[in-house]
């Protein structure tokens, strides 16, 4: 789950990370207000849940109130990748003498949180890891002992040459990574970490990922929320047992378990296909819940045919044809479904779903690839 930069400053607030005053704004008048409080030059900031705002025009210096005027009437209301901005925070402008890249993330290849610096900051991080990959400092840090003040000072020696901006950045990392365990992030990013001209280290961005499978230990979460229509989509899904991502290709896909479904998806890319989901229905012949599933498949627009891809282990196959007679018997499917059931009693699951008139069988994933693509093709 992403929480807004500002959400995210709160919480570097809550563990006395240096950020700028700031004020929440939903309109130019609680912007000019803001500007008033502070009395001097301001950075006005969409408050938009994607990267690279600064570029697209989200971010706006301003150092008179026409400007914080003109900046709120542009940025409120703006299309961002997408979104559309509907809050900006009105900070007290900082003057940066240097920026830096700081960036905690979970990495499955070290099984440990990463910690990620580069003299490179200010710019998207991705960027620089492709053009300059060597210029971004990583290491792994150790669950059991955590990070350590001299670690933190050893890497910020590398990027910074004054030592009261090194004895404060790290600092800085050693209340982030608090930041990341005590609240279960998946991300926590700072960039650019500033020097300004008083010699002062400040987060001027903030960028926090809650881990989503640690989202019941946090109840406090779901106020801070801001999904988009497909998040909501994923998150409603979810509660109802279901395992969803919504993509925007044409094949709907409903498979049991993750690794078949991810094979699913690869399988009609394979053969030309675009596959318009993720979704993972877990091993249950419960016709309520294939109905819930093809409920999502049907309301995405995208979606002309759909491949439902079943494996029996300990569902059996027979079970399931059942359920997806019943659960078809109670909905009104206008596009073609093609059905391949492999594993425990297949060919009795197989004999079942013979006489129904909806369903296309295919014995093999390639097959079942094959005729899903072609079905598309003439709807
Ligand atoms: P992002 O583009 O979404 O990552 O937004 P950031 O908050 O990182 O801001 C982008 C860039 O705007 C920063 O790297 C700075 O160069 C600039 N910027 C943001 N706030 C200030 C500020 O208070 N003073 C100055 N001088 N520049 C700022
Ligand atoms: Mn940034």
């Amino acid at each position: 789950m992403k929480i807004h930069e500002y959400q995210a400053k709160e919480i570097f607030a809550e563990y006395q990370i240096p950020v700028q005053t700031f004020f929440v704004c939903k309109t130019v008048d609680e912007v000019v207000n803001a500007f008033d409080k502070f009395g001097g030059p301001v950075v006005v900031k969409a408050q938009v849940l994607v990267g690279g705002r600064g570029k697209a025009g989200g971010i706006k210096f301003c150092d008179s109130k026409e400007k914080a005027i003109e900046a709120a009437t542009s940025i409120i209301g703006m299309d961002i990748k997408g979104l559309t901005v509907e809050t900006v925070i009105v900070c007290s402008a900082v003057d940066i003498a240097d920026e830096i890249y700081v960036g905690l993330i979970t990495d499955r290849n070290t099984k440990s949180v990463l910690l990620m610096v580069s003299a490179e900051g200010g710019v998207e991080i991705e960027e620089v890891a492709k053009t300059n990959p060597e210029k971004i400092i990583k290491i792994p840090i150790d669950p059991q002992i955590g990070l350590l003040p001299h670690q933190a000072r050893n890497v910020f020696f590398k990027v910074m040459k004054n030592g009261n901006h090194v004895r404060q950045a790290a600092d800085i990392l050693v209340k982030l990574y608090k930041v990341f365990i005590e609240k279960d992030c998946s991300l926590a990013e700072i960039n650019p970490l500033v020097i300004d001209k008083n010699d002062k280290v400040i987060a001027l961005d903030a960028k926090v990922n809650f881990d989503d499978n640690a989202m019941f230990r946090h109840p406090d979460y779901e106020a801070l929320a801001d999904y988009t229509d497909d998040e909501k989509l994923e998150v409603e899904a979810n509660e109802r047992g279901l395992s969803y991502v919504k993509l925007d290709g044409e094949i709907g896909c409903m498979v049991n378990g993750a690794g078949l479904a991810m094979a699913t998806m690869d399988m009609i890319n394979l053969y030309g296909g675009t596959p318009a989901n993720f979704l993972d229905i877990g091993g249950s012949s419960n016709p309520q819940k294939v109905i819930h599933a093809m409920e999502y498949l049907m309301n995405d627009k995208n979606v002309k045919a759909v491949l439902i891809n079943i494996f029996g282990g300990i569902t059996r196959c027979d079970d399931v044809a059942r359920g997806l007679l019943e659960a078809f018997k109670q909905m009104d499917v206008k596009m073609p479904v093609v059905i391949r059931l492999s594993g425990t009693n297949a060919k009795e699951g197989k004999e079942l779903l013979k006489n129904s008139k909806e369903l296309i069988t295919a014995d093999t994933m390639a097959e079942a690839a094959k005729k899903v693509i072609e079905a598309a093709k003439n709807v």
